[in-house]
This record gives C-alpha cells, structure tokens and sequence, in this order.
C-alpha cells in the first residue's frame, strides 16, 4: 500500500456518523447495511470560473480539510437537499487526492447524495461514497488515479467482493454530470479491469500539476493547468499533438482584441477560438494567444484571390466607421471606400477605417473589378447593394455552417432595414477557419472564426463564391 489514510472524522464540520434515517437505528444497526462490492465516485462538481478554491488545491495553496470543510459547510446548509432536514456532515465517507486517502464520516453511516432519493434502494445507502476533489474539465493526475485504484481495490477485497461490477460514477445511479472526467479517468477503465494496484495508469491525461514543465511546449491541457505566474516565456501550445496556438506573455492592452479567460480557451470547442486573442486569468491579462498560421497553401489559391486578400491584412487594424447622414453619398474614404479606380494603399484604410462592406469594395478595386454604378434604390458599395448585387445576378447561394469554402468567400447577411441590427453584415474568409470583416467591436480584424461570427455576431444567410465575385476579367 502505497498510499496514507489520513482520520479527518473530528476535523470536519458535523458529526461522524449520520444523522438520515435517525441516529438511534444506526447506533442500533437496524439500517440498510453497506453492500460488498457497491461504490459510488463522485467529484465536486462546480464549473471553474477562474481562479478558485480547487483551483489552489491543485498548486498546493489550499488544504484538503479547507477543501472539505467548506463542501460539509455546503451539504448542511438549510434546504440544500430537504426544506425540513439538514444533514449532519459531508455526504462522502472517503476523498482521494495525490498518495492520500481521507476519512470523513463513518462507513456504515447512510449518506445520501443529490437526487439518489431516501428510500431504502438507495444506492447511496448501500454503497460507499468515495470522493475526489475535483472539477468539469479538470482530470485528476496520475498518482490521484493510482491511490484510487489501490484504495477501491483493497476495499473490494476488505470487504469480500469477488466483482468490480458495482463500482460506478454518481452520474450512473441518477442524473448528473458527477464524476466528471473520473468517469474516463476511473470508473470505466477500473471496471474493465485496466487499472490494477501497482500498476501505471498509463494514457492519463492529468500530470501532477505543479511538476508540469514550463519549456516552451505545452498541451493545452498543461497550459490550463499549471501556476499562470510561471508562464512568463513564449510557449507552443499543442492540440492533439499538433502545435496550434503560440503564447506570448504580456500584459499590455489590445484595444479591439478579444479577451478570454484561461478557463475559456481550456473549454472551448476548437471551432469556437478566435484566432487570435487576449488571454486573463483572474480577470488580469497576462498574455496573447495566436493561431499558429496554416501552411500557406499558396499553390491552391489563385493570385487573384491572394492579393486582395493581402491588401485587407494590411489594413486589420484600422476603425470600424459607420456612415451618417451628413457624410452624404459613398465615395473614395470612409467608410465605404467606393470608387472605379485603383485602391489608395491599405496604410490609408488602416488610419481611417471603414464599414464592413468597405472591404468587399477595396478588394474589388485591388483586381480592377470596376462594378460600382448605383441600383436604382442603393449607393454602390454599401450592403443593401452588395445583397441586391448578387442575388440578382443569382450567384448568391443559401449559407450552410459545416461545409468547406475556399479564402475570398464572401458571405452576407442582408441589410433588412436601417436600425443597427438590420444593417446586415458581410465578411471573407482569409484562410483556413478566420474571416476579415470590420464590426462595431473588433473593427478590421481576423480575430473570429467563421463559426464565432456566425454564431456570436448574426447569422449569415447566403455566400458566394470568389469567382462569383472577385475575379478579374480574363482573370
Ligand atoms: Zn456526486
């Protein structure tokens, strides 16, 4: 045995024995009684919102007991689990964490855990509750997997199970998300037999969180879960392997860039990341984030299509600017930038800014596509235009989110009226997953995604292809 108990019975809030189904039987014996073999994991549950109390229990700021006793404080309070009653502890009888294995309550006593109900099928009430310290999206290390295996191990054969059977994760007895990442960690592995005393774990992801090297290579796993006070180098941040993101410490601002928060970036979908981004921790900056940039596919993408795009990159940066009434009618500047005449260099639409459909329009006068002559109800140039332009001309197709488009799609929301979230909106794809647009938050930016901006910025409704837009004639 490898692991220590440590007693914490009259360190805890409460009593050690319990108080459901009434003291006297249980001194008595006249309970449910425990059933060999029945073990129920749980962990603690709540999201991680920055920097919390488990969050200085992984970097050894805080203690188990400090840990357990504001969970004990928790389960007893007034109402948590019956208007009329209040459990007389925490509901765990054991917690697991690094080599040590925690006594809280007596192992006979009946706990009763969240929504396992009081009849006497509980299976809280015949089974014993092990618990680890842990959150959503945090995996617990390998030595905390070891100790459990060896303690779940030696209480099955304590007790006289011959199966592993009835060890289970909370979520498989009533509905929960409880134990969270044990259940891949633990629960399933353990029970088909892929976890053995004395045995390494092997494949898990959790490291001992204060021994993840700071080297300059990190999974984003790691880059989540190590001291923020020690990313103070630059670090390639690996996805599967892969090196997806680089980070660079600082704590200046970015007017305009996205700011997400460490936890954020760990529990995002892939397709959600901006490119490039601000990243906090407790709600202070303490670096940038960027896509690393995919291999240019210079080969697939004709010249007609990567030039324009040059010319918007060279303008991110500038303004978003709306047009007002005393601009009057779209011309060669802000914010339409409208003219049949070569572009003015991307320096001047990065110092003055512009519209979103701006770049439609600048792009278009990168490739000598002279189109802008006025509908009779639209200025050339502006977005009521531009959807009128294509879908007259019926190269608009209707949007579709998962499929692939080639950089210099163009994709538009129509413009429905004159109030601000009417306006519509259009955008290009750059490459890979990032469009270049200018939005009242971000101005002329990569920073989302196709899938962020359809989803946090308005839906598009149609797209349309490069050649269908943006190719020069003969071109
Ligand atoms: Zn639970």
């Amino acid at each position: 045995m490898t692991y220590k108990t440590v007693d914490l019975r009259d360190k805890l809030p409460g009593q050690p024995w319990s108080n459901i189904n009434g003291l006297e039987r249980e001194r008595k014996g006249s309970v449910p009684q425990k059933q060999p073999g029945r073990v129920v994991i749980h962990y603690s549950g709540p999201d991680f919102e920055g920097e919390d109390i488990y969050d200085r229990l992984r970097h050894g700021k805080a203690t188990v007991l400090e840990v357990l006793t504001r969970e004990a404080e928790n389960h007893m309070a007034k109402g948590r689990f019956d208007p009329t009653f209040q459990p007389n502890g925490l509901q765990y009888h054991y917690t697991v964490w690094r080599d040590l294995v925690f006594q809280c309550r007596n192992e006979e006593a009946l706990l009763w855990h969240c929504n396992d109900g009081i009849g006497a099928d509980s299976y809280n009430y015949t089974a014993i509750a092990v618990h680890v310290p842990t959150t959503k999206g945090f995996p617990v290390s390998k030595q905390t997997v070891q100790t459990l295996t060896e303690f779940v191990a030696n209480k099955l054969k304590e007790k006289g199970a011959t199966s592993r059977a009835n060890v289970k994760g909370h979520q498989e007895i009533s509905a929960t998300d409880c134990p969270g990442p044990l259940m891949n960690q633990f629960v399933l592995p353990f029970r088909a037999g892929n976890l053995n005393p004395g045995e390494d774990p092997g494949g898990q992801v959790g490291g001992d969180h204060p021994d993840i090297p700071v080297d300059g290579n990190m999974s984003r796993w790691e880059f989540g879960q190590v001291d923020v006070e020690r990313l103070q180098i630059p670090i390639a941040i690996q996805y599967d392997g892969h090196h997806t993101w680089d980070f660079v410490p600082s704590t200046e601002e970015r007017p305009g860039a996205p700011n997400w928060s460490r936890w954020q970036f760990m529990q995002a979908r892939l397709q959600d990341i901006p490119s490039d981004f601000d990243i906090t921790f407790a709600g202070a900056k303490f670096g940038e984030v960027r896509e690393v940039d995919q291999p240019p596919d210079t080969n697939g993408v004709p010249d007609w299509v990567r030039r324009p795009l040059a010319f918007l990159e060279a303008a991110k940066g500038g303004k978003y600017t709306a047009w007002k009434p005393a601009m009057g009618e779209f011309k060669d500047g802000p914010p339409a930038w409208v003219s049949n005449a070569k572009p003015p260099p991307a320096a001047a639409v990065k110092s003055k800014g512009g519209f979103c459909a701006s770049l439609l329009n600048l792009a278009c006068r990168v490739n000598d596509v002279d189109i802008f002559v006025d509908s009779p109800k639209w200025w050339a140039g502006g977005v009521p235009w531009w959807g009128e332009r294509v879908l007259n001309k019926k190269v608009a197709k209707k949007f579709v989110l998962n499929r692939q488009y080639p950089p210099g799609t163009l994709f538009l929301r129509r413009y429905t009226g004159p109030a601000l979230a009417k306006q519509g909106h259009v955008a290009i794809l750059l490459r890979g997953r990032t469009l270049i647009q200018s939005d009242l938050q971000l101005g002329i930016n990569s920073s989302r995604t196709l899938e962020s901006t359809h989803n946090g910025l308005g839906k598009f409704e149609y797209y349309v292809l490069p050649e269908d837009w943006l190719k020069p004639k003969g071109g």
